[in-house]
C-alpha cells in the first residue's frame, strides 16, 4: 500500500493574495485523493516587513479558528493540520519565535523571500536580477537558508532554490550543497514544492540534482503544492513522487512540532 499523501503547503485568503475558502481547499484535497493537508499560510511578521503579503498579527487567532472549523467538518474523511509558512529574515527572529509560541502548530516552513530589502521572488522586482552577479546572489541567498536552518525555529526549508523562479539558474551550485549540509546537520526537511512547475523556470523546488544531493544527505521531503487557489491542491504530486523516488529519497509529514514520520 502506498503511504498516505498529504499536501503540506497551502495558503488561505488571509494572506491577501490567495483565493478560495479553507473548506474549498479541503474539498479539493479530497477530490485529488489525498489523505490530508496542512495549511501553511504566510505568518504575521513585524509591520515593516512585507505587510501586504501576509495576515496581520491580530488575524492569527482567526486563522487558527478557521482551520479548526475545517478540521471538525472533514473529521474522519480528511486529516487537516495547522501550520505556517514563516519567513527567515535577520532581525525578525524574536517576533517569529513569539508567534510560533502562540499556538500548537503541526508544521512550520522556514522560507527566505528577501535578500536585504529585495523581495526577489516578486515578479514586480524581477529587473533587479540584471544588476546582480548571480554567483554572489546565490551565495547570499544560501547563507540566509543556512541561517534559517540553524535558527531552530523551523521544521523545513521552503522552496530551496527559489531564486531560479524566473529562470536565473545557479551558475555553480556549491553554496546550495553547503546549505544542504547545514540542513541535514540541523535535522530539517525540505519543502518539495511543485509550484516551480507553474513558474517560468518550469522546475520544482528543489531541482533534480539538489533532490539527489538532499536524499544522499538523508534529508526528508515534505510534499507541497504552495496552492494559492483550490484547484492547485496536489499539483503534479505524481511527478514530485517520481523525482523523489528516482533518487531514493523519502517523503515525510509533520504532526505536532518536532515529531514526524
Ligand atoms: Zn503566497
Ligand atoms: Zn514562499
Amino acid at each position: 500500500m502506498s503511504p498516505p499523501l498529504f499536501d503540506s503547503h497551502l495558503h488561505t485568503p488571509l494572506c491577501g493574495h490567495a483565493t478560495g475558502t479553507p473548506r474549498e481547499y479541503a474539498q479539493a484535497a479530497l477530490d485529488a485523493g489525498l489523505s490530508g493537508l496542512c495549511f501553511t499560510d504566510h505568518m504575521p511578521m513585524p509591520s515593516w516587513y512585507d505587510a501586504p503579503w501576509r495576515m496581520r498579527r491580530e488575524q492569527l487567532a482567526q486563522y487558527v479558528d478557521e482551520v479548526a472549523a475545517v478540521q471538525a467538518e472533514f473529521a474522519g474523511r480528511l486529516e487537516v493540520r495547522l501550520g505556517l509558512e514563516a519567513d527567515f529574515h535577520p532581525g525578525t527572529e524574536r517576533f517569529v519565535e513569539n508567534v510560533l509560541n502562540a499556538h500548537d502548530w503541526d508544521y512550520v516552513i522556514g522560507s527566505v523571500h528577501y535578500i536585504g530589502a529585495w523581495g526577489f521572488d516578486n515578479p514586480e522586482f524581477v529587473a533587479e536580477y540584471d544588476s546582480r552577479d548571480l554567483r554572489g546572489l546565490y551565495r547570499e541567498y544560501y547563507l540566509l537558508v543556512e541561517g534559517a536552518a540553524k535558527s531552530g525555529l523551523f521544521d523545513s526549508i521552503g522552496h530551496l532554490d527559489l531564486p531560479k523562479k524566473f529562470g536565473h539558474l545557479d551558475p555553480d551550485g556549491y553554496a546550495a550543497l553547503h546549505a544542504l549540509d547545514v540542513v541535514a546537520e540541523s535535522g530539517l526537511s525540505l519543502d518539495f514544492n511543485t509550484a516551480g512547475w507553474r513558474k517560468p523556470v518550469a522546475e520544482a523546488y528543489p531541482a533534480p540534482n539538489l533532490t539527489r544531493a538532499a536524499a544522499e544527505r538523508g534529508i526528508g521531503f515534505v510534499l507541497g503544492s504552495d496552492a494559492h487557489r483550490p484547484r492547485e491542491v496536489g499539483f503534479r504530486f505524481t511527478d514530485a513522487i517520481k523525482q523523489i523516488h528516482d533518487v531514493g529519497g523519502r517523503i515525510v509529514t509533520y504532526e505536532g512540532r518536532g515529531r514526524h514520520g
